[in-house]
């Protein structure tokens, strides 16, 4: 719950609003477990708090890490179902990588989260419960928090905002929004809310290829939500004073990594005003892609840079512990008797 319903619920108990801030202080800044930690509330409050609410609702169920020091965490959730944080230490950076759905509806072709299927939508709970897992298991705060795990962010936006108003609020996790990035496929429906939402948090988009042929190939959303309406959606967004964008791009070798293909990104990025982020392709189980070498990379970003575009090769971690997107959720699912999907089917 957000400070306000948390406060309205109160209400309906015959509370003061003020004990809404002590619940935040005892979640939040102390990181209390259980109501009857609450030691500041009185008995009868905390009796009440414990038996209309729960407390905790992810379990670790699995880690691994990666000699990068990449490290994916499997949480169960009280269903049952499975979602993956990822955690990716880069120089003082301490960046977490939060799901927002369990599975994914948009079956992008590259991608392992997709591959399974949609089974249903995070609680806010159980995506702010991500941040405070990962930061109880550390015993450290993490430094950024990006929405590019399991989901469309965008397909579950009411949540999704709620869970980062939890995070920004200064009763809450106190998390400046400038460290927080939404990462959208192109959920163009969504772009007026979060050009509504008057905090400034980071937006990136997962753009991949610069063709509707090759992008409705790669990424199935694109059939619903094609380029160009997503190019103005963009451009309409940074109008009402969203922040600058930045393009996120997997080079796949053979398929989008032609000089074309630069042209037809830089062209994009200028229109935009956006950096783009180059991410060298990970090999998902079963997709007939194939992973760029390092002078391909290095290639595809000197064209990006000759047509005055600011691209940046991010190292693609932790490959041995299954860090693309939905890997380790997807085995787990496999296991469970989920078959994948083909990769790139129409959802
Ligand atoms: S890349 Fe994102 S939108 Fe595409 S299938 Fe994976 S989780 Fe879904």
């Amino acid at each position: 719950m957000t400070l306000d319903e948390l406060r309205a619920e109160l209400a309906v108990l015959g509370e003061k609003p003020f004990r809404a801030v002590q619940i935040f202080d005892w979640l939040y800044k102390k990181r209390a477990a259980r109501f009857e930690d609450f030691t500041s509330l009185p008995k009868p409050l905390r009796e009440k708090l414990a038996a209309r609410f729960s407390l905790g609702s992810l379990r670790l169920a699995d880690q691994r890490s990666s000699p990068d020091g990449t490290t994916r965490y499997l949480f169960r959730l009280a269903d049952g179902q499975h979602i993956e944080s990822v955690l990716i230490p880069a120089g003082r950076r301490l960046t977490v990588c939060l799901s927002t759905q369990v599975g994914c509806k948009f079956a992008c072709a590259f991608c392992a989260s997709g591959r399974h299927g949609f089974k249903r939508n995070l609680a806010p709970a159980e995506i702010v419960g991500q941040v405070l897992a990962l930061e109880a298991a550390l015993g450290q705060d993490l430094t950024n928090y990006v929405f590019m795990g399991m989901g469309e962010p965008l397909d579950n936006w009411a949540n999704v905002e709620k869970a980062i108003r939890i995070m920004n609020a200064p009763e809450g996790l106190a998390i400046a929004a400038r460290r927080i990035t939404v990462s959208t496929a192109g959920f163009v429906d969504a772009f007026d809310r979060l050009s509504a939402l008057d905090l400034q948090i980071n937006l990136s988009i997962s753009l991949h290829a610069v063709t509707d042929r090759l992008r409705d190939r790669l990424m199935p959303i694109n059939r619903r939500f094609p380029l160009e309406p997503l190019i103005e959606a963009a451009e309409a967004y940074v109008r009402r004073g969203g922040r600058l964008i930045t393009l996120e791009y997997i080079v796949i070798r053979g398929v989008n990594d032609s000089l074309d293909d630069a042209d037809g990104l830089a062209a994009i990025a200028r229109r935009l005003r956006a950096k783009v982020n180059l991410i060298a392709y990970s090999r998902v189980e079963g997709a007939e892609f194939r992973t760029p070498s390092e002078p391909d990379m290095a290639r595809f970003r000197r064209w990006l840079e000759e047509r005055r575009v600011n691209a940046l090769i991010r190292l693609s971690k932790g490959a041995d512990i299954a860090a693309a997107c939905g890997q380790l959720a997807g085995r787990f699912l496999e296991k469970a008797g989920t078959p994948p999907r083909p990769a790139g089917r129409k959802p």
